[in-house]
Formats: structure tokens, C-alpha cells, sequence
């Protein structure tokens, strides 16, 4: 019983500190929009999926990315590559007011499928960062691909993933789309040993740029390498830099400035719940400022762990 009055206690603390966020950052959207900063927003899916608990957060609905590149086009944001980014922040150049930047993690077939069509009407350019050994067995991760064409397909009830092909790549690369490293098999390169963490940081290069042909310049970290341990980052930052990228984006809520580390790009995520006035304050900057919380969060998460762990006994 107490267990579960903590329980909901909990739940309904979160939810109102996300709520309180939202509407503080609401409250500031606006004010720093023609300020010396830039946005990479953050996408993973873009289809229409079941309402599953898991990738409820990660899952933008077609109508609503559509709506939300539209915003960009007619609002006069200057939807630039991460390459272009990457340039004007090791440049002395200044960056333009409202300059956005398109990512996609993972690499989810509905990318090309859904995402990428909308974006090519409006003309912006994304990266999309693809785990590399998915490539070598086609994207199916030891699943069959649907064959409908649809973004998922049903196997016993579960959920199957689908992921980017490397004619779905080749094509989209071949259109100035950008093609960057999320890791070789996704781990969180935090616990790895120097062996393993080459072999993800730098053989997922190689092989990307060996299958397209191209030269990989972008990597994003797996699981967004939130570290607070200053140590781990740079060990973990030396690899990317020794293999070559020109940059690295981590899951660290934010906007990127002119004196930004090219190797700790933050990014503002988008959700599924997010509507319109949210993508709005959130391409405004009214979200800039939650990376503050997540930092916090992250320090005392292993006492967050220890409790949730008492709940669910
Ligand atoms: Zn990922």
C-alpha cells in the first residue's frame, strides 16, 4: 500500500515538473530567438505508430512533422546541414538568427519513407546517424522486413523495429542528405575498454564511408553519453577526434553557440507530444535552459534507480 501511494506520488511529481518546464520555457520562448545560437533539433521515428508506452516519446507523427517543417519554411529559418554548423562554429563567421539543424537517430526505415520526403518539398537537408552493423544485415536486425512497406510489422504481438537500407542510404546520400555514425552496435561507449570503443567509434566509420562511398564526417553518441565524469568524456572524445569525425552530437538538452565543443554538440529533442505552440518555443530557445535539469537529474539518478527499484520489488 505504501509502496503504492510512493508510486503514484512519484508519477505525479514528474509529470508536474515536466509540466512546469514546458510552461516556464512557453513563458521565455521568444526572447532569444535572433541570439548568437543555433538548434539541432533531435528526431528518432517519424510514422504512425500505436500509442506503445517505449517509443511513445520518440515517435513524431507524419502530420505533425509536416506541420512542423512547414513552420520552419514559412517562418524564415535557416535550416542549414551539421556540416555547415560544424564549419561556422570552427569559423569566425557568425552563425544567422534562427538557424536550425535536422537530425535523425537510428536510422528507423520511416526516415526515408515518411520524414525525408517532406523535408526534400521544403528543401532542408537533414544527417541521419545509422548504427553500422544494422547495415550489414540489411537493417532487419535478425528480423524480416515487412513487406507491405508499412513501418513496422507484428510478430507475436511485439513491436518489430525497421531499419534504413543501404539503397535507402545510398539514395539519400546521393541528395546531400548526411550520413553519420551512431556507433557500430549501440552501446553505451561509457563502460567500454579503449579496444571496444575503437571498434565502435571508428570501424562504424569505415565501414559507413566504405558502403556509401562517401567520407562520414558526424558521429552521435549511443544512449547520448551523459557522463558527468569529465574524465570518461575526453578519453571518450579523443577516440572520436583520432578517427576522424569533424563532429560529435550527445544527448545533452540545448543550443549550440559560437564557442560550442563540436565534439558536445546538445541538441533539442522533438516529442511526440509536442504540439505546435511546444515545437515552436522549442525552436524559439524556450527549452534551451532544461539541459540545466537534466544535469541535475543525472546526479542524483542512482538514488532515482535505488527507489524505482524498491517500487517494483
Ligand atoms: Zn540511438
Amino acid at each position: 500500500m505504501i509502496r503504492r501511494i510512493i508510486k503514484i506520488a512519484v508519477y505525479v511529481l514528474v509529470r508536474l515538473i515536466s509540466r512546469i518546464i514546458y510552461f516556464a520555457g512557453h513563458k521565455f520562448a521568444g526572447r532569444e530567438a535572433t541570439n548568437n545560437k543555433a538548434r539541432i533539433l533531435a528526431y528518432h521515428r517519424v510514422c504512425q505508430l500505436p500509442r506503445e508506452k517505449w517509443i511513445e516519446q520518440n515517435n513524431v507523427l507524419p502530420a505533425a512533422f509536416e506541420e512542423q517543417m512547414r513552420y520552419l519554411k514559412e517562418a524564415d529559418y535557416n535550416v542549414i546541414t551539421l556540416s555547415d554548423l560544424v564549419r561556422l562554429c570552427n569559423s569566425e563567421e557568425h552563425f544567422t538568427p534562427r538557424t536550425v539543424v535536422l537530425t535523425f537517430d537510428d536510422g528507423y526505415v520511416n526516415t526515408y519513407q515518411v520524414a525525408y520526403p517532406i523535408m526534400k518539398d521544403y528543401g532542408f537537408l537533414p544527417t541521419v546517424f545509422i548504427i553500422a552493423d544494422l547495415l550489414e544485415i540489411d537493417g532487419s536486425l535478425g528480423w524480416p522486413r515487412s513487406n507491405s512497406g508499412s513501418q513496422l510489422v507484428t510478430k507475436q504481438n511485439d513491436l518489430v523495429r525497421e531499419y534504413l537500407n543501404i539503397d535507402e542510404l545510398t539514395s539519400m546520400s546521393n541528395q546531400g542528405v548526411e550520413i553519420g555514425s551512431h556507433s557500430k552496435t549501440h552501446q553505451n561507449l561509457v563502460s567500454l575498454d579503449e579496444n571496444d570503443l575503437e571498434m565502435e567509434v571508428l570501424s562504424s566509420r569505415q565501414t559507413l564511408s566504405k558502403r556509401l562511398g562517401t567520407r562520414v564526417q558526424h558521429f552521435c553518441y549511443p544512449f547520448g553519453l551523459i557522463t558527468e565524469s569529465k574524465e570518461k568524456t575526453s578519453r571518450i572524445i579523443e577516440v572520436i577526434r583520432r578517427s576522424g569525425y569533424a563532429s560529435a552530437c550527445c544527448g545533452r538538452i540545448g543550443a549550440v553557440r559560437k564557442n560550442s565543443n563540436v565534439y558536445l554538440l546538445k541538441r533539442i529533442p522533438v516529442y511526440e507530444q509536442d504540439r505546435l505552440v511546444d515545437f515552436k518555443a522549442k525552436v524559439n530557445g524556450a527549452f534551451d535552459w532544461v539541459g540545466y535539469f537534466q544535469r541535475l537529474l543525472a546526479l542524483f539518478l542512482p538514488t532515482l534507480l535505488i527507489l524505482m527499484t524498491y517500487l517494483n520489488k
